[in-house]
């Protein structure tokens, strides 16, 4: 049994910049590649766990999100493959939901097909569909602090036991203590 870390992207590991068609405008966060390397010398397998709305809104394509992932890929430059799989949600909030955060089921099917350890995986995430999403799969969820981590718009179960960090890197650091 494995261990994990869903990562989400936008926010967490590259600059939120709404709906990213340009590989060319991709930012990394301050701190996203330290968090990474540590997090692979620690042994946690790494999913992407990504909403792309922008796929079901026509503003991109499945292809474009593949090229920005993989200039993401480049930019951070540690070896590959760094992810264990890309978990791309293209569907829009207002469409039949199956894999769109907060839905858990990329995870569950993650978790069933690389034989996780459900109890050493977390969601990490600076939106309240990424903290749901682990709460929705079981496993722990780690908040980011933004304008997008709302608590008091969690369900107490959730807010009252969410560890927040600043940053990707200071859960990492978390982590290895
Ligand atoms: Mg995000």
């Amino acid at each position: 049994m494995k261990k994990a870390l869903f990562l989400d992207r936008d926010g967490t590991i590259i600059v939120d910049k709404n709906y990213l068609a340009d590989p060319m405008q991709i930012e990394l966060i301050p701190g996203a590649v330290d968090a990474l390397r540590v997090a692979v010398d620690l042994g946690y397998l790494l999913f992407l766990f990504t909403n792309q709305s922008g796929i079901g809104r026509k503003y991109f394509t499945m292809d474009v999100v593949k090229q920005i992932h993989e200039r993401m890929l480049e930019l951070i430059g540690l070896p590959q493959p760094l992810f264990t799989d890309l978990c791309i949600a293209p569907e829009t909030a207002e469409e039949p939901q199956i894999y769109r955060k907060p839905s858990p089921r990329f995870i569950l099917e993650m978790i069933h097909k690389h034989t996780l350890a459900p109890r050493q995986c977390y969601m990490v995430g600076d939106a309240n569909s990424d903290v749901m999403a682990g709460a929705n799969a079981g496993i722990k969820s780690i908040g980011l602090t933004g304008p997008r981590l709302k608590l008091e718009a969690l369900p107490p179960e959730v807010s009252d036991t969410l560890p927040v960090f600043p940053c990707l890197l200071d859960f990492i650091r978390h982590l290895q203590n």
